[in-house]
């Protein structure tokens, strides 16, 4: 089946960590993109001597339901030395359009899963599909009083992604979501409003263990770096998880 493309207008952009920029582009085809939340869109570009490339990106815009003709389409952009598609993405004037295609993948709620609680865990810009699930999990909290942990990893508190809407949502379903950041580097300062008793001082993987994995109760969910993705999955495995039950992306270059 032939792809189909269409064009994405850069509308805003903000830095939401040294190197990670919030984007919002709208479609410029006047049409609806419909998905559903932890999908990927793909950006296709050209390296300079013409071959043609692509890369994905997870889909980062909270909606309750699809991404209608003019609303905003949002990714989370990790600028890594050297990218090609960083270099696109850096080099993008507001107004300027990238060409996509999508949405894609099925790192995503299950409609007819009946589980009791979600891991979610991510590194990085991992954690996108996350946030865009947040409306789907309330959702899921109001109807069956799921139970969610996310896990975070980030190195610093400044590289922890939407760290403060995370925060905002546990704090509104204290008895549904917790909100675990795990920092590999440096611990946010005491009295900080990031400073908080379910911060953990690690690499994500470290503190599974802390939250039981069971096999009764428990889907989770993988996103981002590969080596991050492979530690949790044997993490989870030797703790009696079906693989079945623990759903994964990772983030590889597509080049
Ligand atoms: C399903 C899927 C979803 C994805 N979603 C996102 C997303 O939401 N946000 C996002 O930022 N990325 C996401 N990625 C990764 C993204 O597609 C690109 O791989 C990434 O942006 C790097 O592209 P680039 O062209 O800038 O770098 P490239 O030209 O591909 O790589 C340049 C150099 O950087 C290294 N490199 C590549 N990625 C990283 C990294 N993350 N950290 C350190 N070094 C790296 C490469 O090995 C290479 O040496 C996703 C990947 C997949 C498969």
């Amino acid at each position: 089946m032939a792809i189909i493309h269409f064009p994405l207008k850069l509308t805003a952009r903000r830095m939401i960590a040294p190197t990670v920029a919030h984007l919002s582009f709208v479609r410029e085809d006047g049409q609806a993109l419909d998905f559903i939340p932890g999908q990927f869109l793909q950006v296709h570009f050209h390296y300079a001597d013409g071959t043609g490339t692509k890369r994905s990106y997870s889909l980062a815009t909270i909606h309750d339901h699809a991404i209608g003709a003019g609303e905003t389409v949002e990714i989370a952009v990790s600028y890594v030395a050297g990218g090609a598609a960083t270099a696109l993405f850096e080099g993008l004037d507001i107004g300027g359009t990238v060409d996509a295609s999508g949405p894609y993948g099925r790192f995503c709620l299950m409609p007819a899963d009946a589980n009791q609680r979600y891991l979610l865990i991510g590194t990085g810009t991992g954690v996108t599909p996350y946030r865009a699930m947040l409306p789907q999990l309330e959702q899921l909290i109001a109807q069956r009083g799921i139970q969610v942990v996310l896990l975070f990893g980030a190195r610093t508190p400044v590289e922890l992604l939407y760290g403060d809407e995370f925060r905002a949502f546990a704090n509104k379903h204290p008895d549904n979501f917790r909100f675990v950041p795990c920092f590999s580097r440096e611990l946010p300062a005491a009295g900080s409003p990031q400073a908080h008793a379910d911060v953990r001082h690690g690499y994500v993987q470290q503190f599974l263990q802390e939250f039981a994995p069971d096999a009764a109760s428990d889907i989770a969910y993988l996103c981002g770096n590969p080596n991050m993705v492979d530690a949790c999955f044997e993490a989870l495995k030797t703790a009696g998880l079906p693989v079945p039950q623990i759903r994964r992306e990772k983030y590889v270059s597509s080049k």
